[in-house]
């Protein structure tokens, strides 16, 4: 809940810097190490927007894999069955650098038609 709660401060943060416009798509970005529920977040964020001036949102999940970079050759790559030797030279002093993020990845918008508003109730 808290999550679905901290994307859509997001989308009305980021509509504060869009005058005239309205949200029609959030993209969110999530690690696969980070261990959210990805149907569980969509479920709360809708039963969140229901009601509200953003009822139409759009809610787009993109799951990120995890990636490790390789302390001896700086080889960047990812990670797979848990397996984070590195591909190139094998050693396994590799470190996270990504895999556990939780981001808005985009917003889509659409600018409000003032001849149209009312009229779209169909
Ligand atoms: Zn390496």
């Amino acid at each position: 809940m808290g999550i679905a709660n901290s994307v859509l401060d997001a989308v009305r943060t980021e509509m504060g810097r869009h005058p005239g416009t309205y949200p029609c798509k959030i993209g969110v970005r999530i690690g696969e190490m980070a261990a959210i529920d990805q149907d569980a977040l969509r479920f709360c964020f809708e039963a969140m927007i229901l009601e509200t001036d953003l009822s139409s949102l759009e809610l787009a999940i993109e799951v990120c894999p995890r990636r490790h970079r390789c302390q001896a050759c700086a080889r960047e790559f990812v990670v797979r069955d848990y397996d984070s030797r590195c591909p190139q030279c094998a050693s396994l002093e590799t470190v996270c650098i990504s895999g556990d993020e939780l981001e808005l990845a985009y917003l889509e918008v659409e600018e409000y038609e003032p001849s149209a508003v009312g009229e779209k109730s169909s």
